[in-house]
């Protein structure tokens, strides 16, 4: 794509930013050609996911520029690691409203801090200005054949588990929007950590795992719907953070740990002796997989109605 003349032009921008002296195991040709050539494993299949993320839209319009290349990434890495999979390379579509350069340098750096721990290789991608800023990486992974995880495995009787706490990135960006952030929640919005290793330990083990961006309660009746069961949580026991119950209320911390969205932990379902413990990272049962459909929400043993709030595009 042909970029408008502003401050550094597009070749120098990529050749300065994007373009690594190391360029990732597999990969046969990377940035500088029409399209990059990646070289698969024998015996694994590929699992490829993007996620667009628009200024104003997805973050506060005064976000860092470090911080919005961080979670572009970690959110993709987030999605493959739902899957199962082991992320090994990325590309990354960026539309500008203006080239600076400094700009460009943190966001690179953002991103370079998210990949790094992952040895995920950016190997191309597309830069052009516009009106406003929107940020698209895509990451491709890769699962031992036939090994991929679903959403739509759930049987009854499995436990249901996640991992983490809830709520923390919901109530850290409304700190940060009202100008008042905490840097544990505003840090577990801005730099999310995705569950990578554990997605890779639950092959095997896991039924079925999602990735909680839009809020548990509506992820988790995602899951339930794709695998035809229903299930039984009980509220009480989803975790939520010390510094989230430091900072709001008892009913405010439930709202934001049952529907806040943006947490990037993971939500499985497994037979309750299959579970393999995490390295630093809490996993707790909430829960039960059922046979009639629709979630059914107790607090301390009594059922509850909850509507589900979580977040929708176009409504
Ligand atoms: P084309 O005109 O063939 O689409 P470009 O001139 O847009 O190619 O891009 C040149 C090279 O730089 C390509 O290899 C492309 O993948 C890479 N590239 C462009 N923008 C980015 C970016 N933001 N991040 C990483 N690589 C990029
Ligand atoms: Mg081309």
């Amino acid at each position: 794509m042909r970029f408008k003349r502003t401050a550094v032009d597009e070749f120098e921008l990529i050749q300065t930013y994007f373009v690594s002296a190391d360029e990732g195991s597999g990969v046969v040709t990377g940035i500088g050609d029409d399209g990059a050539v990646l070289q698969p494993e024998l015996g694994r299949e590929i699992v490829t996911v993007v996620d667009t993320l628009v200024g104003g839209t997805h973050f506060p319009d005064v976000t860092d520029a470090g911080d919005i290349g961080y979670r572009a990434v970690a959110v993709n890495l987030s999605d493959i690691a739902a899957m199962g999979a082991r992320p090994r390379w990325m590309t990354l579509a960026l539309t500008l409203p203006n080239a600076d350069a400094g700009w460009v340098g943190r966001f690179a750096e953002g991103m370079r801090a998210a990949a790094a721990p992952h040895d995920v290789a950016l190997v191309g991608g597309d830069t052009t200005s516009g009106d406003c800023l929107v940020v698209s990486v895509q990451i491709t992974g890769d699962v031992e054949a036939g090994c991929a995880l679903h959403r739509s495995g759930a049987c009854v009787d499995d436990t249901i588990f996640v991992t983490g706490t809830f709520g923390d990135a919901a109530a850290g960006l409304g700190l940060l929007a009202a100008g008042t952030p905490n840097s544990y929640l505003s840090s577990r919005f801005l730099r999310p950590v995705a569950r990578v290793e554990y997605g890779q330990q639950l092959v095997g083990c896991a039924t079925a795992v999602i990735d909680v961006s839009d809020g548990l309660i509506g992820d988790l009746q995602k899951l339930l719907s794709a695998s035809g069961v229903g299930g039984v949580i009980d509220l009480e026991k989803v975790p939520v953070s010390s510094e989230l119950q430091a900072a709001f209320a008892p009913d405010e911390q439930r709202r934001f740990a049952l529907s806040g969205g943006d947490d990037y932990e993971l939500c499985f379902t497994a037979a309750a002796k299959n579970v393999p413990a995490a390295a630093g990272i809490a996993v707790t049962a909430i829960g039960t997989i059922t046979r009639e459909a629709g979630l059914v929400c107790r607090d301390h043993g009594a059922v509850v109605p909850y509507h589900d709030s979580g977040y929708r595009h176009f409504r």
